[in-house]
């Protein structure tokens, strides 16, 4: 475990809430592996001191990393977020987390998410495609509204670009004129057949325990089952 003081690079808006946000290492790089989060040091200077987890949104490399952050009204984590410019050094602790990849060339790769739990599955996806993983990869994405959807133009990119990697996304909340796919993740994953695969989960507390649960009633085996709580319920 490292303490770095990354130089914050560039800020994108990729939604109404939701950010891109491009830091530099300014020492030694930091090594972490697709999946891993950092924690950020919340310096705000309010009572008690927080820290905050992001997963790593880019995939390892030498310069720098990115992280992709929804930004709550009034959150701590957020509010710093927002505040900060660029130029600015903020403190992470860094990595963590077992949330990654399993090394089985024998399994189809099924990765649910919602929200900003896309993140390390960008993270994924880039490492996969770079060593040439063979086995079906299907990325289902929810979010409520067309207008949350971010990193389409990438992921359609691999989705023409990549045979074995399927991308399904879907609108909880639509608006009339939305022609591709309706509802919440679970009800796309309750149609999915997800044998001989590894089912990999990110987003929300409730999301992730209620797609846990239905891989198990699926009939997967626990340990074919990973996944990352963003929050508590
Ligand atoms: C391992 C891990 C990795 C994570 N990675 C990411 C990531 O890549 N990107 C990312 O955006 N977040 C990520 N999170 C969530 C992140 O750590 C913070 O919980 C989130 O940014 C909210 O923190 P905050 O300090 O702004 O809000 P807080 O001060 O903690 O909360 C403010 C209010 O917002 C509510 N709230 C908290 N989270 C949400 C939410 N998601 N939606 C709506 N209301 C909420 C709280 O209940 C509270 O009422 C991750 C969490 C974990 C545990």
């Amino acid at each position: 475990m490292n303490t770095i003081k990354p130089k914050l690079v560039s800020v994108e808006k990729l939604t109404s809430d939701v950010f891109h946000y491009e830091f530099a290492f300014e020492a030694e790089p930091v090594d972490f592996t697709p999946g891993q989060f950092f924690i950020l040091k919340v310096e705000d200077g309010k009572e008690p001191p927080v820290n905050r987890s992001y997963s790593i949104e880019s995939a390892p490399r030498s310069d720098g990393f990115a992280l992709c952050v929804k930004l709550i009204e009034g959150g701590r984590g957020s509010e710093y977020f927002r505040s900060m410019e660029v130029g600015a050094t903020p403190e992470f602790m860094a990595p963590f987390g077992h949330f990654v990849l399993k090394e089985d060339d024998d399994k189809d790769i099924v990765m649910v998410a919602t929200g900003t739990g896309l993140a390390p599955f960008m993270s994924m996806l880039r490492v996969l495609f770079e060593r040439g993983f063979k086995r079906n990869i299907k990325l289902l994405f929810g979010v409520r509204h067309e207008e949350d959807l971010f990193y389409m133009d990438q992921l359609n990119a691999w989705a023409a670009k990549h045979e074995n990697f399927e991308l399904i996304v879907t609108l909880s909340r639509p608006e009339a004129e939305w022609a591709g796919e309706k509802g919440r993740v679970t009800e796309h994953f309750d149609a999915m057949s997800i044998e001989s695969s590894q089912v990999y989960i990110c987003g929300g507390g409730q999301m992730v325990k209620d797609i846990r649960e239905m891989a198990l009633n699926k009939g997967l085996e626990k340990s074919s089952i990973y996944f990352e709580q963003f929050t508590s319920i």
